[in-house]
């Protein structure tokens, strides 16, 4: 943190609530009442995101969640859903412990104050201590490797170094797909554009007949929040006032939550944020580790 603070999100529960409790006395205690609050529901809440939420079998799971067994109105779970990152944390006499568990968020699409984020910050914490944040070995490179080689085994061809220009319609279906270089592409089935929509109704289909409320939906489109990744090769490993971190896949910099939120509005008002958030993904000094381990 700005202020010279450094906390370490642990893999295991016990690891995070000692953490906790060294940050500020009482907030290991205040970490398992969280969890202990959103453990008796965990399991129903999981279960939904491998589900059809239109199917009868979610709908039984959500009517158990929002609503107490024989008693009228909802259930303390349902008020939990309406709750903000930022009052689930407020228990925590930490700024550190408050900024890290409620910034995850963002990576859910929530920001830290907006209605129904509250829910996701022990969400996100047990599937990060469940899961960790795999990355594939020998970098992310070789998860475009392993993709790219699952759609030539099905006999695809993936052709690169090439721009879409236009996406030619006849008789109000997509038949192929035009490429600045000149080619035409014939779909056999459908034509998948993995774009953003004004790129798609304004450019790719601007030859086609496209109706007017789309048109001027697509004119409208408006970019969310993003992230800007810059690469560097270093000469050596990040230096880090706390020699934990030097295991860390991911150190984030930051000066707390209320500036985390604060950059938040600044991006959504398209201003550079004043202080942003970084994180710091050392990948390959993992990486290097775990090659060390193995070895060893
Ligand atoms: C900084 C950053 C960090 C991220 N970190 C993570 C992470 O840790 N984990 C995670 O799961 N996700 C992460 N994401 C999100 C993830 O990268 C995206 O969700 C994902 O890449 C989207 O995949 P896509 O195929 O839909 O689009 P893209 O990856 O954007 O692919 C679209 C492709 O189409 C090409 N294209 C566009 N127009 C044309 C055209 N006219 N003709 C030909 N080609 C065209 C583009 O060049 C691009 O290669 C991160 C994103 C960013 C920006």
């Amino acid at each position: 943190m700005e202020d010279g603070q450094t906390g370490v999100f642990a893999r295991s529960f016990e690891d995070l609530a000692v953490e906790a409790e060294r940050l500020a006395p009482g907030d290991g205690a205040a970490l398992a009442r969280m969890f202990e609050e959103f453990n008796s529901h965990a399991g129903d809440v999981f279960s939904l995101f491998n589900m059809d939420l239109s199917s009868s079998q979610a709908s039984e799971i959500l009517n158990k969640l929002l609503h107490d067994k024989g008693r009228p109105g909802y259930s303390a779970f349902a008020a939990s859903v309406l709750s903000t990152a930022r009052n689930v944390v407020s228990s925590f006499q930490s700024s550190a412990l408050r900024s890290m568990l409620a910034s995850w968020v963002t990576h859910l699409g929530r920001t830290p104050d907006e209605i129904g984020s509250g829910i996701w910050v022990p969400l996100t914490a047990m599937a990060l201590m469940g899961g960790g944040m795999p990355i594939p070995e020998g970098g992310s490179e070789k998860l475009a490797q392993a993709l790219s080689q699952l759609i030539q085994d099905q006999g695809g061809t993936i052709l690169t170094q090439r721009k879409a220009q236009r996406i030619v319609v006849k008789n109000g279906r997509a038949v192929s797909v035009r490429t600045s270089e000149g080619e035409e592409f014939q779909a056999k089935q459908s034509i998948v554009a993995s774009t953003s929509p004004n790129h798609l109704y304004l450019s790719l289909l601007a030859d086609a007949e496209v109706s007017p409320r789309l048109f001027s939906q697509a004119k409208q489109f408006r970019y969310g929040r993003g992230c800007v990744q810059i690469h560097l090769a270093l000469s050596e490993p990040p230096r880090w006032p706390d020699s934990r971190f030097t295991k860390v896949g991911q150190p984030h910099l930051t000066d707390g939550l209320d500036g985390f939120t604060q950059a938040i509005v600044q991006g959504m008002s398209d201003l550079l944020p004043a202080k942003p958030t970084f994180t710091v993904d050392c990948l390959q000094i993992l990486i290097r580790l775990a090659r060390l381990q193995v070895r060893q």
